[in-house]
């Protein structure tokens, strides 16, 4: 299996490597040079285990790893969910919903991240490297604390978190700053998430400080969706979905199959693609957005435009502007054209803007772009649980939304990318409970249990403690400072 740059004709490199890489050298992201066949049996055999299933859609990406070891690490990852189904399929009056957030922290990108530290490993093995990985995440605030969890003691491993200090839920604070693992640093950044992955991404390109690092036996990987490491483990659930969809009969063997995803970095939306790329028969790809609409708007004109004020919402996980992932089909949209898509990419570092031609638009045909505001969700979540019991998280609320909008077609399924215990608060607001307390907003932790009550819900076993637990991370610094506080960290290595 090769993946090849999208930002230059000739570098491509084997599986490990781009595990172990995370970005490619020049800056771009690494593409499958071809995208491997799905095997029919996994849609016509029914009941097949959620681990079986993905060992078979993953296996084939990352041929250059150990098939037995791969299966084995993809069963010990999942035994990390509180569900021994992994993403449950279920219904709330008439809407599909895939729930992907059973995993240690509550959110879909558990799904690929408690496998990551394993492909980490064994990338390092098959490659026979030697030096140690210090991967440096970005977090809009899901992915900081499903990357510790997944990297956590993990040996040759260190990670680095860096989160925007404003704008994400307590729970989502806590997850990731009371971490004790002595291999992780977690560090708050004075400003939002663009500025939390600019800076990581150029850490990773940053040849001085590699150097600096090599010299100390360290090289940078990412574990932001920039990584195929990321992309790959979820395309599982969506062959796994469909299939367990046409058990149900509720789609026809064969018959397309509509995705409405609430987005923000576009990874969770491009391994759809990837899965009917591979062959899975989806229809449309309906890529929700919060009031931050840059994706929306781009699907809609073709313009990408960055200059617009960030807003903070009540959906954390998707207030971002540079949606990075969008370069990758961007490279299928101009016909595998490297020198365009690094032209592209300039003119989006320096103008904050780019715009495709109509030719170029075409390959987004299945693309359809809407966006809800905070409003629009709060009152998604009400309406859902009125009318079904169903307690709804922002981002997936988001997501129905749209739906709601654009109206259905055919049938379709709404992926749930978070638990709504993780964002307490704005769920329980919505469905009416008061928070206030009279003085100012009561804990959120006390909301907690007030929401469970209230939905008939067990609290999730993952928050046991949390509000207890020692926070060991207090640091915020500037973007500029990031380097410095990581050598100051690693000093010691080696
Ligand atoms: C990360 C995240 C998203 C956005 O997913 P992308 O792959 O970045 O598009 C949406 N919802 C939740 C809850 C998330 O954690």
């Amino acid at each position: 299996m090769r993946f090849r740059s999208t930002r230059s004709e000739n570098l491509a490199v084997d599986s490990p490597q781009a595990l172990l890489a995370g970005l490619a050298p020049d800056g771009g992201l690494y593409v499958p040079e071809a995208v491997p066949r799905l095997d029919p049996e996994l849609l016509s055999t029914p009941g097949l285990p959620y681990g079986d299933l993905a060992a078979r859609v993953i296996g084939p990406w990352f041929d250059e790893l150990p098939g037995a070891r791969l299966g084995a690490a993809i069963e010990a990852a999942l035994r990390r969910f509180d569900d021994p189904r992994v993403a449950p399929l279920v219904r709330a009056g008439e809407l599909n919903i895939l729930e992907l957030f059973h995993g240690p922290t509550l959110a879909f990108k558990d799904l690929a991240l408690t496998l990551f530290g394993a492909l980490l490993t064994m990338a390092r093995e098959a490659a026979g490297l030697a030096d140690e990985l210090l991967v440096v995440v970005a977090t809009s605030g899901d992915t900081g604390s499903a990357a510790l969890a997944g990297l956590e003691g993990v040996p040759g491993v260190r990670v680095v978190v860096l989160f925007p200090a404003e704008g994400i839920s307590r729970v989502q604070r806590l997850q990731m700053t009371t971490c004790a693992a002595p291999n992780a640093l977690v560090l708050g950044i004075d400003g939002n998430f663009d500025d939390a992955q600019r800076t990581a991404k150029a850490l990773m390109t940053d040849p001085g400080l590699g150097l600096r690092l090599a010299a100390r036996g360290l090289r940078t990987c990412s574990a932001n969706s920039i990584n195929v490491g990321r992309l790959v483990p979820q395309i599982a659930y969506y062959v796994h979905a469909y299939a367990g969809l046409v058990a149900k009969g509720l789609v026809g063997a064969g018959q397309d199959l509509d995705l409405a995803v609430p987005s923000g970095n576009f990874g969770n939306v491009l391994a759809a693609r990837y899965a009917k790329a591979m062959g899975l028969p989806l229809g449309r790809f309906i890529v929700a957005t919060n009031r931050n609409r840059v994706l929306a708007d781009f699907l809609e004109s073709g313009i990408y435009d960055r200059n617009r004020p960030f807003h903070v919402t009540s959906s954390p996980s998707m207030d971002i502007l540079v949606s990075s992932n969008l370069e990758r089909l961007l490279f299928e949209a101009t016909g595998r054209d490297a020198a365009r898509v690094a032209g592209l990419m300039g003119d989006l570092a320096e103008r904050g803007h780019y715009e495709l031609s109509p030719k170029e638009r075409e390959a987004f045909g299945d693309f359809v772009g809407g966006s809800a505001d905070e409003t629009e969700a709060a009152a998604t979540i009400k309406n859902v649980f009125e009318e079904t019991g169903y307690l709804l998280d922002p981002h997936t609320a988001t997501a129905v939304a749209v739906l709601a909008k654009l109206g259905r077609s055919g049938p379709s399924l709404v992926t749930a990318t978070a638990s709504p215990f993780k964002f307490a608060f704005t769920v329980a607001e919505a469905i009416g409970l008061r928070t206030d307390g009279g003085e100012g907003r009561e804990d959120e932790f006390a909301t907690l249990g007030r929401l469970a009550e209230r939905a008939n819900l067990p609290l999730p076993p993952q928050l046991e403690g949390l509000e207890s637990r020692q926070v060991r991370h207090e640091r915020v610094v500037a973007p500029r400072a990031v380097g410095a506080a990581i050598e100051a960290w690693v000093g010691g290595a080696r």
